[in-house]
């Protein structure tokens, strides 16, 4: 029988980190285990086993607060879902450890994906806003509707909605999903973007996305995108019900990665999901 593919978990204290935990505590992955799990250094878990930490079983592997001590130790792929600045300053230290790299981690500025970007060339990095099979189909779905609906009168708008300690808006996701219609109408994103709207702010030009943002209690995370014609709106929408959506496929995507050549790939990749098939 061959070992279990060896995880080092980054960001092991937080909301994702615990979910990621608990499923590795639980029946559903014989194939993976938990190596090392790491946070910030002043985390209050700092010293607790991970799996307990989570409310699961205990997996002998404590939260430490040290990143490089963790890359020296044994592990086959790192998971991070930690905060975009801290993901981009491990950047270079996955790539001189060889560690492949599932990056969760969402709101990463140009020059922090850039470092991203920058990993991908030494070593397999899969970079996804979102790892739940459901929006990664509706990601695909929305760039053929896009494309079906182009020059035809619709105007495109994106609302999301999360919880109350989101630390970034619009969402990595909704982010994608307007680069999924853009890519569409056959349009840059950053031209045509706008973040929600307020006073006079005048008639809409039909080349427009715009992003809306709602913020409430434990909301896990909605996206609709509207394609609003006269006399008719077309919704997609995606409503996850509970981190675990998003956990499962990071662990799939913790599967699928070590191994694979140097790049940057997507969760369309890891899911079988190509371009224009959904
Ligand atoms: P969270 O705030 O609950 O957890 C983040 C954890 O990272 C915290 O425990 C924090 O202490 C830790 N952290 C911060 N800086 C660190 C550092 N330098 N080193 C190690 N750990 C550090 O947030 P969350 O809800 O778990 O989300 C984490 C990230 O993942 C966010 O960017 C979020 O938007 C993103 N996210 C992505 C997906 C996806 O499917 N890709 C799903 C949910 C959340």
């Amino acid at each position: 029988m061959s070992r279990p593919v060896r995880i080092l978990l980054v960001g092991a204290a937080g909301r994702m980190g615990q979910a990621i935990a608990r499923l590795l505590a639980g029946p559903s992955f014989p194939g993976l285990a938990l190596a090392a799990a790491v946070d910030r250094p002043d985390s209050p878990l700092l010293g607790q086993d991970a799996g307990s930490a989570a409310g699961a079983r205990p997996l002998g592997v404590k939260i430490s607060g040290d990143l490089d001590a963790a890359l020296a130790d044994v592990a086959d792929v790192a998971v991070d879902f930690s905060f975009h600045a801290a993901s981009a300053a491990a950047a270079p230290r996955m790539a001189a450890a060889g560690i492949p790299w599932i990056v969760g981690t969402t709101g990463l500025d140009g020059a922090e994906r850039a470092a991203v970007e920058q990993a991908a060339r030494k070593i397999p990095v899969v970079l996804a806003a979102n790892m739940s099979v459901g929006v990664n189909l509706l990601f695909a779905l929305v760039e053929q509707a896009a494309r079906a609906l182009k020059g035809r009168g619709y105007d495109c708008e994106i609302v999301e909605r999360h919880h109350r300690r989101k630390k970034d808006a619009p969402s990595g996701t909704a982010l994608f999903l307007g680069e999924a219609a853009a890519q569409g109408f056959g349009w840059n994103l950053k031209d045509v973007a706008i973040d929600g709207r307020s006073g006079l702010s005048g008639e809409r030009p039909e080349k427009q996305i715009g992003f809306h943002a709602v913020r409430g209690g434990d909301i896990v995370g909605d996206h609709t995108v509207l394609f609003a014609a006269d006399g008719e709106c077309i919704e997609l929408s995606h409503r996850a019900t509970s981190r675990d959506t998003l956990a499962i496929g990071a662990l799939r995507a913790a599967a699928w990665l070590p191994g694979r050549a140097p790049a940057l790939y997507g969760m369309r990749d890891v899911l079988g999901l190509t371009p224009g098939s959904p």
